[in-house]
């Protein structure tokens, strides 16, 4: 008798121990151990092209690799190199066309291209711009070979000031791909000419496209009239010392979970967090600090929650597998995730989620705020896993701030991924989260609260499991304006 309870005991040990999830088994000591790392002063503020960040990245591989993740396919162990470029206008420089000479940093602005000296025929190509699903081509019927090609700034459909500025770098490859020696873009946008000097006539850094093609921006008194004159055979000369440029690699942090469900394996569901923050700056202006952006909110807890999910998630498999992600340079732009969407590493069309993390900081820590809550399907699961650990979740509560399309989640949204972020609680973009906002003061002091990142860690786990074993894969709601994008991804 004695014997068979012993027995007995020894049975059921085991499963009493499995019985608490991987998600409870997450502990307060290891999330805390971590965001003291990763949002230590010895790492900088994380900013990208600085060796701060590179320990980052190798402190996340580190953890994926002792989980037993597994390497993502094409990539470099487990970076992903997002090359970056930062390039530095000149001082000098100039372009003589009709008679009228364009001075660097006064009516001229140099965007791209190494020294350099053109004399060439000019051609105007409308906006310069292409786009093959329309069929839409202002090279049609152009011969542009050897020729500096003159167009107007922004597309046919988009002369806002930023889309006109980042369209300058598809435009640039077009005329390059079709033989051209240089592009002028003429400014004639509403946005104050010296306003926009200043906004890109600085060092500036990018996702390095490896094109290094004279670009310039020219701003003539009547920009009407300079486009409608006919040009007939005019020679534009080009005379520029070039941009000055030094490449950097940064790197998108991943790893897979191998689902074990043996048909469901083969769909992703992807959770990012970005890792970068913005490096060393002014100490704040009321509480004394030092000068390091420690980004723990922004974004440490997520990136802690990414090598905690890789941990519970290993230690009990869904049926699907899980793509995780840590991203870089989204303080720069979203560069990281934008990269990562254009050159992914499994199927877009077989990643069924993205559950990107981002945060300010948290105003309720009885909470949990999903900016985009109600607009997949997910939202039964995303509710379950948050309610496991006894918070509450609210949808993004500032529309007024438009965060859905301000984070890494909108690069993979854009491509028809249904991809709500999770974040902190907070009710509101109130002072209490301002005031750790991008300030020197966001670090993992006595402020910081350590309990919440542990629940943090174990509701993103959850619900992230909770989507990972869904039947079906979670959709965008009818109506929502990334809905037709997902449509034709999944051809649904
Ligand atoms: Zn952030």
């Amino acid at each position: 008798m004695k014997k068979q309870f012993l027995l007995l005991l020894c049975l059921l040990a085991p499963m009493r121990s499995y019985a608490q999830s991987a998600e409870e088994a997450l502990t307060q000591d290891e999330v805390s151990d971590h965001i003291r790392f990763i949002a230590s002063d010895e790492l900088r503020g994380r900013k990208p092209g600085t060796p701060g960040i590179d320990v980052a990245a190798r402190y996340i591989a580190h953890h994926f690799e002792t989980y037993g993740l597994k390497q993502a396919p094409g990539v470099d162990g487990w970076f992903q190199t997002v090359p970056f470029a930062t390039t530095t206008p000149p001082q000098t420089g100039s372009i003589t066309l009709g008679g009228k000479t364009y001075t660097q940093g006064d009516n001229l602005l140099t965007r791209d291209g190494q020294k350099s000296i053109l004399n060439a025929l000019v051609v105007v190509a409308g906006y310069g711009w292409v786009d093959e699903k329309s069929g839409m081509d202002d090279y049609k019927g152009l011969d542009v070979r050897g020729k500096i090609v003159i167009v107007k700034m922004g597309t046919p459909n988009e002369t806002s000031p930023g889309a006109a500025f980042s369209a300058g770098r598809k435009k640039k490859k077009f005329a390059s791909d079709r033989g051209a020696l240089a592009l002028i873009e003429v400014y004639d946008l509403a946005f104050p000419w010296n306003n926009a000097k200043n906004f890109v006539g600085r060092r500036q850094a990018s996702v390095d496209d490896g094109l290094r093609f004279p670009h310039f921006w020219i701003k003539p008194d009547d920009a009407t009239a300079f486009l409608q004159q006919n040009f007939g055979n005019t020679q534009a000369t080009v005379n520029t010392p070039g941009v000055t440029l030094e490449t950097f690699p940064s790197y998108n942090v991943m790893g897979i979970v191998e689902g074990s469900d043996p048909i469901l394996q083969n769909e992703y569901l992807m959770l990012t967090a970005h890792y970068d923050h913005v490096g060393v700056g002014r100490p704040h202006p009321v509480v004394r600090a030092d000068s390091i952006y420690n980004g723990a909110r922004d974004n440490g807890m997520g990136t802690v929650a990414l090598i905690a999910a890789a941990k519970a998630l290993s230690a009990q498999r869904p049926k699907r597998s899980i793509l995780i992600v840590a991203l870089t340079a989204e303080e720069m732009g979203l560069l990281g995730s934008r990269y990562l969407a254009d050159h992914p590493v499994v199927p877009l069309n077989k990643t069924i989620f993205n559950l990107n993390i981002d945060n300010g900081g948290w105003n309720d820590t009885g909470l949990i705020t999903v900016v985009g809550l109600e607009r997949t399907t997910a939202a039964p699961e995303i509710k379950r896993g948050i309610a496991d650990f006894g918070l509450r979740v609210i949808d993004d509560p500032a529309g007024e701030q438009g965060l859905f399309d301000r984070s890494d989640n909108v690069s993979f949204a854009t491509k028809g991924i249904p991809a709500p972020t999770f974040s902190a609680g907070f009710t509101a973009f109130d002072e209490q989260i301002m005031k750790y906002y991008h300030q020197a003061i966001d670090q993992p002091d006595e402020n910081f609260d350590f309990a919440y990142l542990l629940k943090y860690c174990q509701t993103y786990t959850r619900t992230a499991r909770y989507i990972a074993n869904r039947e079906t894969p979670p959709f965008w709601v009818a109506g929502d304006k990334y809905e037709a994008m997902g449509k034709s991804l999944y051809g649904r």
